[in-house]
C-alpha cells in the first residue's frame, strides 16, 4: 500500500475517525463550501426542517466523509453510511431507505458506482420520499409504494460528472472540494499533533504539509509516520531535518512522489528521451498495470507540472528533469 495512496485501509479508518474535525467551524479551508454548508443547515433548522439534499465531489482523502458527519451533527441528526459500490440491487436500497428516520442524514460514498435500478428508486425516493418496493416476479408482480419520512442524503463522488444529469438534478446543494494550498495542511497538521501530543518546530509542519499532495488525509498519515520515527529515534521534538529524514525513509520526497511517481518520470526521462511515448509502453517500462500508472501516479504528475498527455503520448515536463537532477536532450542539436 502507498503512503500516499488515496484509499484507505480499515485499520486507518479507525485513527483517521479520531482526528476528524466534527463541527464546520474546525474543518480547515474549502472556505466557500463550509459557507454555503453553513447557510444550507442554517436555513433548515431555521425552518425546523430537514436540509436539501447535499452532493459533495472531489478527489480522495480531503473531506467528504467528515463533511457528511458534521452535517448530520450539525442538524443533530443520526447519520448512516453506505456507498455505491455496496448497493448492487435496488433491495439493497429499498431496505435502507425505509429503516431511515425523521432528518436522518444517509452518506452515500462513491454514488456514481451504484446500479442503474438502484439509481432510478434513489431519483424517486430524493425528489418524492417514496419507494416503490416491488412483490412477486414476472407478470405476477405487483409494486407497492411506500411512503418514507424526510431525510437528507450526502452523496459523496470523485468527480460530479460522472453523475447522470437527473441524479445530479436532486440534490439541492453541490459542493466541490478542491486540493489543499499548503497553509491550509499546515493547519490540518498542527490541529493533529496536539492531538496526537506531538511537539514539531514551524519548518517541520511546512516541510510535512510540502509533501502532502494538497490532501489532508495523506498529511495526517505522513504526521503519523513521523511520529514512529520520533518515537523509535528516542526524539520529543521533531525538527524539519528530522521531518524529512523521516520520510525519506518512506521514500516520500520533497514533492511528495513516492517511488512509482518517480520510476514512471525517470523511465519517461532516461528510456524514452522526455517521450512522447504511450501510456502502455511506459506501464510496461516500470513493471506496473497500465491502470495503475494511469490512475494512481500520472493525475498527481500531471497536476504538478510534471508530466504532461498529447495525443501522441506522455511527455516530460521540463520540471521533470529539474526534480530529477537531469539535464534534458538538446533539440536543437538534432
Ligand atoms: P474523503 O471522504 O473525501 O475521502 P475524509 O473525510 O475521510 O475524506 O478525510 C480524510 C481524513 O482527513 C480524515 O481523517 C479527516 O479528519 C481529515 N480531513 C479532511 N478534511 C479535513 C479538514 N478540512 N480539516 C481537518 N481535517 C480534515
Amino acid at each position: 500500500e502507498r503512503i500516499v495512496a488515496g484509499s484507505v485501509s480499515h485499520e486507518e479508518r479507525e485513527v483517521e475517525a479520531a482526528l476528524r474535525p466534527r463541527h464546520l467551524a474546525d474543518f480547515v479551508g474549502q472556505h466557500r463550501v463550509r459557507n454555503q454548508l453553513s447557510l444550507v443547515l442554517e436555513a433548515a433548522k431555521l425552518r425546523g426542517a430537514t436540509a436539501d439534499h447535499i452532493l459533495l465531489s472531489g478527489p480522495p482523502g480531503l473531506g467528504k466523509t467528515t463533511l457528511s458527519m458534521i452535517v448530520a451533527e450539525e442538524m443533530g441528526a443520526p447519520l448512516r453510511i453506505s456507498s455505491g459500490p455496496a448497493i448492487q440491487h435496488s433491495g439493497d436500497l429499498a431496505a435502507i431507505l425505509s429503516s431511515l428516520t425523521e432528518g436522518e442524514v444517509l452518506f452515500l460514498d462513491e454514488i456514481h458506482r451504484m446500479s442503474r435500478p438502484a439509481e432510478e428508486m434513489l431519483y424517486m425516493a430524493m425528489e418524492d420520499f417514496r419507494v416503490d418496493i416491488v412483490v412477486g416476479k414476472g407478470a405476477g408482480a405487483t409494486s407497492i409504494p411506500l411512503e418514507l419520512p424526510p431525510f437528507t442524503i450526502v452523496g459523496a463522488t470523485t468527480r460530479a460528472g460522472l453523475l447522470p444529469g437527473p441524479l445530479r438534478d436532486r440534490f439541492g446543494f453541490t459542493g466541490h472540494l478542491d486540493f489543499y494550498s499548503t497553509d491550509e495542511l499546515e493547519m490540518v497538521l498542527r490541529r493533529s499533533a496536539a492531538m496526537l501530543d506531538m511537539r514539531l518546530s514551524n519548518e517541520a509542519f511546512s516541510e510535512i504539509a510540502t509533501r502532502s499532495r494538497g490532501t489532508p488525509r495523506i498529511a495526517n498519515r505522513l504526521l503519523r509516520r513521523v511520529r514512529d520515527w520520533a518515537l523509535v529515534s528516542g526524539l520529543h521534538d521533531v525538527d524539519a531535518r528530522a521531518a524529512a529524514a523521516a520520510l525519506e525513509m518512506y521514500e516520500v520526497d520533497s514533492r511528495g512522489l513516492d517511488r512509482l511517481d518517480r520510476s514512471v518520470l525517470d523511465a519517461l526521462c532516461s528510456k524514452f528521451h522526455g517521450g512522447p511515448v504511450g501510456l502502455s509502453t511506459l506501464a510496461i517500462a516500470v513493471g506496473e498495470e497500465v491502470e495503475t500508472v494511469e490512475t494512481v501516479a500520472e493525475p498527481y504528475l500531471v497536476r504538478e507540472g510534471l508530466l504532461g498527455r498529447t495525443p501522441r503520448g506522455r511527455i516530460a515536463m521540463p520540471a521533470a528533469w529539474e526534480h530529477l537532477g537531469l539535464t534534458p536532450p538538446d533539440d536543437s542539436a538534432t
